[in-house]
């Protein structure tokens, strides 16, 4: 990717999670108004999407592009399993293609022999229907993206209120130039590793100084981190990409990645532009009209 694509591209995805996983949420969350128009061409899609709280009782699908599209027949990720618990409830975006939802719950069953934690916490998902959301992320559009914090699930079942106002801890130095060697440990490496390593995965998004940590650590077997790629924010959770699942035509796959992503192409992720990035005028939000016309069907499905 050229320099000026590459800053395109991350900075198009500079709201992309970065701070969301962090703002506490509610245990009373209010539901949103109704829209006084809603068959207005012009109402942003995140609002109409925003406002589903139950899945399209339609057969499961992701739809068009992971920053641009919807889901069908959406699956929850159950809030507790033995080895997970899903954090921020009141955000209700725990729903994915069901691929995506026994990905995580495989995943998370084998996280204590990967490296010792007793589980994963598990942040944004996706909206019941995807679709853009209100707030946080550009992708996660589509059931295929997932938020994992970085920090482990703990030996115990967390209230309703630690779920929406604890923290996951921050593995960036203050100066965004490196991980914070006080927190970050062989076991974050260790699980990178092994989510990069399973084949449905296209795409695993972590901030570049956890980038420049795994590629110092990797050692010789480097094939694993060509999936893993910088990303602004992510650094208190990764974020986990699946492939399209197969046969779902009119999914969005993206181009395979290409190298290891260290080098040269991750030092531009230091330089001042970046580390300090200056956001763009505010795009205008996404219509109906820019989503794949079945995302409709998918929005009034009863
Ligand atoms: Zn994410």
């Amino acid at each position: 990717m050229t320099r000026i694509r590459l800053l395109a591209f991350a900075l198009a995805a500079l709201t992309a999670c970065s701070a969301a996983a962090q703002e506490s949420g509610t245990l009373a969350p209010k539901p949103l108004p109704p829209l006084a128009n809603p068959d207005d061409p012009k109402t942003p899609a995140k609002e109409l999407f925003g406002r589903k709280t139950d899945p399209a009782p339609l057969s499961a699908r992701s739809i068009g592009g992971y920053a641009r599209g919807c889901v069908a027949g959406a699956q929850a990720l159950p809030i507790d399993g033995e080895t997970w618990q899903v954090m921020r409830l009141s955000r209700n975006r725990n729903w994915g293609h069901p691929n995506l939802i026994a990905f995580l719950e495989r995943l998370t069953r084998r996280t204590p022999q990967i490296n010792g934690w007793p589980g994963l916490l598990v942040g944004d998902i996706a909206q019941p229907r995807g679709g853009p959301m209100i707030t946080g992320h550009a992708s996660h559009q589509i059931g295929l993206d997932a938020d994992v914090w970085l920090t482990p699930m703990p030996d115990r079942r967390l209230s309703r209120a630690e779920r929406e106002q604890m923290s996951a801890t921050d593995m960036v130095r203050p100066d965004r130039l490196d991980v914070d060697p006080s927190v970050w440990t062989p076991g974050h490496t260790a699980l990178l590793r092994a989510v990069s390593r399973e084949p449905e995965v296209a795409r695993i998004f972590v901030n570049a100084a956890i980038k420049k940590a795994l590629c110092r650590e990797a050692g010789q077997d480097r094939a694993w981190l060509t999936k893993i790629r910088p990303m602004f924010g992510h650094n208190y959770h990764f974020h986990i990409r699946l492939a399209c699942p197969a046969g779902d035509e009119g999914c969005a796959d993206q181009d395979p990645p290409a190298g290891d992503g260290c080098g040269a192409e991750l030092d531009q992720w230091f330089t001042d532009k970046m580390l300090h990035p200056k956001p763009g005028p505010p795009r205008p939000p996404m219509t109906m009209a820019q989503l794949p016309p079945e995302c409709r069907r998918v929005l009034v499905a009863k």
